[in-house]
């Protein structure tokens, strides 16, 4: 089996294997494999990023978390006043 390329999001050079390890999700045990760009310089960009990206994909989360507990808060008396 050939393994599928995996080029770097930002160079696009073919990423190298960095490390694999094993984390319990649950019960199921999965196994995780990283690849990192050769450049190393790059790939500190990358991760850079990426942390970037989910620290705004995790603030936006839980903005629409709030949002929506506020908007069930906010629905049942106005609800209750239509019916009436
Ligand atoms: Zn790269």
């Amino acid at each position: 089996m050939k393994t599928p390329t995996n080029p770097c999001i930002r160079c696009g050079k073919e990423r190298i294997f960095s490390k694999k390890w094993k984390e319990y999700i649950g019960k199921s045990l999965v196994t995780y494999t990283a690849n990192i760009c050769p450049d190393p310089e790059c790939q500190k960009i990358v991760e850079t990023g990426l942390k970037d990206k989910k620290d705004r994909l995790e603030t936006i989360q839980a903005n629409s978390l709030r949002r929506r507990a506020e908007n069930r808060r906010n629905r049942k008396p106005s609800s209750k006043r239509q019916t009436r």
